[in-house]
């Protein structure tokens, strides 16, 4: 079996794996990346499209951001839209100058490929088999087989990028973990479609037949989403039923309509939280969504994921430069904090936005009530503004 040698194993090319890879890279650390999927897979998976400041600005620092500064659509507000009308909340005026960028996620993971390819980096997809051993010891091992041919890679640290269904977690002993979850009653319908945006922003819908979403990958590829059960039948949805359901839930007393054209990509997400306590195990370290989901309401998945990996390879540039363990340590407590964060702000936003089946109303009216206060009390419009441009890296209390 042919032994590879690195400091950091990485199982996962999504934009966890990869960052961390190119931060390490930044900081002399040699890292191996190990990907089940082919690179053209994992660069045309669609998924996030929202980037917050700090994420920007990662990226911008860290030397990956020149096709993000020229291609990303800066937006300075949202729109929420409940009683057919709309109300702008002005998240640059209320966070003293913040704003989200709408980016694709796998122009991000293209962008982190090509720097690490550039700089030499190690990304070995299509790899099969995957599996992680002697974490808990000083010296783990990932084997996987490529081409046929078994391999091993012999490293200090595995980054356990692997996303959600990933082999990093459940590798770690029964017991060791604990998990949190949530399951919500309903999914999100997506499509993806060659048609101008209707709106310059983001439009968030709470409407009697369910939350509707218009967002955006450029200025002539429109996303949208349709609150949908978990288990939506997709062939249920012919594009043109989409579209006049997009139509309802959006429609204003001023006759806004979405612009139509051909729809490229559909599918069904179900909506879940979930949290694994702690987000280490011996020399494997969790990051991004083999950690941790929101619902995607919030806009903090891939977020979470950049801000997880910043500790980490700082954690582990603290441990090679100096021998410190201090942050490694603390890698576990310092992510949770920012993860429960978000996750309450996408519980949130989600209760506040998506229609609840049964009951007499009073969930709908009590939302109707929310609304009204986040689109004209300014403490709550602030609170929203703060949390969806995304908080402080290193949030009150903390320095790193
Ligand atoms: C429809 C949808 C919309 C979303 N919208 C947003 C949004 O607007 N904003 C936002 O911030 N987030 C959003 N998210 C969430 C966001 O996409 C994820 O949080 C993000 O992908 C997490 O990145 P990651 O690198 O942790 O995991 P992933 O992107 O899942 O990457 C994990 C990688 O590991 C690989 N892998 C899995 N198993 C193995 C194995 N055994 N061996 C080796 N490799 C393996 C996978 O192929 C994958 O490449 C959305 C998600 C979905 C599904």
């Amino acid at each position: 079996m042919a032994t590879l040698h690195t400091k950091v194993g990485i199982i996962g090319a999504g934009p966890a794996g990869l960052l961390l890879s190119h931060l390490l890279h930044l900081e002399g650390i040699e890292s191996i990346v190990i990907e089940v999927q082919t690179r053209q897979y994992v660069e045309e998976r669609n998924r996030a499209g929202v980037l917050e400041q700090g994420t920007v600005d990662l990226l911008n620092a860290s030397g990956v951001g020149e096709r993000l500064r020229r291609e990303g659509l800066i937006h300075h507000g949202i729109e929420l839209r409940f009683n057919r009308q709309g109300h702008r909340i002005d998240m640059h005026e209320l966070t003293g100058g913040r704003a989200i960028t709408v980016y694709a996620q796998h122009e991000v993971v293209k962008d982190l490929v090509h720097a690490r390819l550039r700089d030499g980096g190690q990304i070995l997809f299509e790899a099969s088999q995957v599996s992680i051993h002697d974490f808990e010891g000083d010296s783990p091992r990932i084997r996987f087989e490529r081409h046929g041919e078994p391999s091993e890679v012999a490293c200090d640290f595995i980054g356990g990028c692997d996303g959600f269904h990933g082999i990093c977690r459940p590798s770690i002993p029964a017991g060791a973990l604990r998990f949190y979850e949530k399951t919500y009653p309903f999914g999100w319908l997506g499509i993806t479609a060659e048609a101008v945006p209707a709106s310059h922003e983001l439009i968030y819908s709470n409407h009697e037949r369910g939350f509707a979403l218009l967002s955006m990958r450029s200025p002539i590829i429109t996303r949208a989403y349709l609150q949908c059960r978990p288990d939506e039948d997709l062939a249920a949805w012919p594009d043109e039923r989409i579209w006049e359901e997009l139509d309802r839930r959006f429609e204003t007393c001023g006759g806004f309509r979405l612009n139509r054209g051909p729809v490229d990509q559909k599918g069904v997400t179900p909506m879940r939280s979930f949290v694994t306590e702690p987000m280490q195990y011996g020399r494997l370290f969790l990051a991004g969504d083999a950690a941790h989901i929101v619902p995607p309401t919030g806009a903090k998945g891939l977020n979470l994921a950049v801000a997880d990996v910043r500790i980490l390879a700082r954690a582990l540039s603290a441990w090679y430069g100096t021998g410190s363990e201090q942050l490694l340590k603390q890698y576990s407590d310092i992510c949770l904090r920012r993860v429960w964060r978000a996750q309450h702000f996408s519980w949130w936003m989600t209760s506040m936005l998506h229609r609840f089946e049964g009951g007499d109303g009073f969930d709908h009216r009590r939302q109707l009530a929310e609304l009204d206060q986040v689109t004209t009390l300014r403490a709550a419009a602030v609170t929203l503004a703060e949390n969806y441009t995304g908080l402080p890296f290193d949030l009150p209390g903390e320095t790193l």
